[in-house]
């Protein structure tokens, strides 16, 4: 017993004690990323010659180069050259998704042949994609039929086992019977749906209960599904959920302090989405004036998705073509009366709905074309969605105490807002993902 004793006696001598008895935490990992021009996420200027110090997953310091002092020990990151942002934040994706193409049997494939098994392998390299393009958080706004697998994914990027962008995820989202695909089958085969199919306000709460048990951060409902042009002209949209089934959602999340993303177009469903409080809409293609007022006074969010429209156009003969044009020629004018009314607008892509190979910051020069400045554009992936997630400080910022996710780019993006298409470095959670861009240039 003695023998055994006397190693295992020196051993604790030879371990510094903390103050409790525990030995004391390893040092944190100490950066200090020297910055050529500096967009904070808030400001409406950008600085010159910044450093910002990291101290483990958070920032510590931030200031002009000539009096913030580079920590004793701390490692450099060279970005003189580049311009130096928060991690963007896209608060529409779907990593189940992945830009179908129709030859290949579009979306009703992926939910009556592929495996989840692959869809879940797909997801991962989705997540990988977003992180590889500067965006370090994403609301993923539903699975597609993929269940819970969001859930799954976010748990595998937060335990370190895959790389991928912080994630809010609404798991199944919620429409009514015959507002959701797939469709068009016949009668008498039960096929799968793209999301959880209710009627009535028991079975909505029912379905919001049940995601919000399985981990959703927010719901997810659809209050609009098909859309056509009409004798008219004119963009008409199918409503679905009723206002009845909407409180019922809108109420159980609320209680739990979840937000709900409400799909609406325009029309009907959009009145019905304001009227039971939904927390943002998404898409908004056809919104009316007294919409717009509507959600400046009650503070809702508008997740536009512009870009995703101008994809996949049916031929301009058939009544799919002339819906894809409209859809088009009616979001724009909704855009800028929504920007200029004040409407509180965050970047989203519907990415999933293209592929994750194309640039997610495609969007961007579509916001910029319609009239929001370069910084404006930026603040609506960045310091605006943090607010709307919940996150505000601590994402969509670069400042002292934020979560050190940082990007940055070669060029000026307030000259040409497409330079977000070319990040090349990403750091999440003070970790650094990727640098291409060391070095002066
Ligand atoms: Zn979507």
């Amino acid at each position: 017993m003695r023998s055994s004793a006397a190693p295992a006696l020196l051993l604790a001598l030879a371990v510094p004690v903390g103050a409790r008895g525990e030995p004391p935490a390893p040092a944190e990992p100490l950066i200090a990323i020297r910055a050529g021009t500096h967009i904070d996420g808030r400001s409406d200027q950008a600085r010159r010659n910044q450093v910002v110090v990291v101290r483990g997953r958070r920032i510590e310091a931030v200031g002009d180069a000539a009096t913030t002092p580079v920590p004793p020990g701390a490692r450099v990151i060279d970005l003189t050259g580049a311009t130096v942002l928060p991690g963007l934040i896209d608060s529409h994706t779907h990593i189940f998704l992945q830009g179908e193409d129709p030859q290949d049997g579009g979306y009703d494939a992926q939910l009556l042949r592929s495996p989840l098994a692959l869809r879940a392998a797909r997801a991962t390299v989705s997540a990988r994609r977003a992180l590889e393009q500067g965006f370090t958080t994403i609301r993923d706004v539903e699975t597609e039929g993929a269940g819970y697998g969001d859930v799954g994914i976010k748990q595998a990027v937060e335990k370190g086992y895959i790389p991928g962008p912080r994630m809010l995820v609404c798991t199944r989202a919620i429409s009514s019977t015959g507002g959701y695909p797939l469709e068009d089958y016949a009668p008498e085969i039960d096929v799968p749906k793209g999301a959880q199919l209710v009627d009535g306000p028991v079975e909505a709460r029912k379905a919001a209960r049940e995601q919000l048990d399985h981990g959703a951060d927010w719901i997810k409902v659809y209050m609009t599904h098909r859309s056509w042009v009409d004798a008219k002209g004119d963009l008409v949209s199918q409503p679905t959920l009723t206002l009845e089934e909407l409180r019922a959602i809108v109420d159980e999340a609320h209680g739990w302090r979840r937000k709900v993303a409400c799909h609406a177009y325009g029309g009907e469903g959009l009145h019905r989405a304001l009227e039971g409080g939904c927390d943002s809409i998404e898409h908004g293609l056809d919104l009316d004036d007294a919409s717009i007022a509507r959600m400046v006074r009650q503070g809702t969010w508008y997740c536009p998705t512009l870009a995703v429209y101008y994809t996949l156009w049916g031929p301009a003969d058939t009544p799919q073509g002339q819906r894809d044009r409209k859809r088009v020629e009616v979001h724009g004018p909704s855009f800028q009366r929504a920007l200029k009314a004040g409407v509180k607008i965050v970047f989203g892509t519907d990415v999933g709905g293209f592929s994750w190979s194309d640039p997610i910051a495609q969007e961007f020069p579509r916001m910029v074309e319609l009239g929001m400045s370069p910084m404006a554009a930026v603040r609506s992936a960045t310091s605006v969605p943090a607010e709307m997630l919940g996150l505000a400080g601590q994402v969509g910022v670069v400042a002292p105490g934020a979560l050190a996710d940082l990007i940055a780019v070669r060029g000026d993006p307030l000259r040409d807002v497409k330079e977000l298409e070319r990040v090349g470095f990403v750091m999440k959670d003070g970790a650094v993902f990727k640098n291409e861009l060391a070095g002066p240039p």
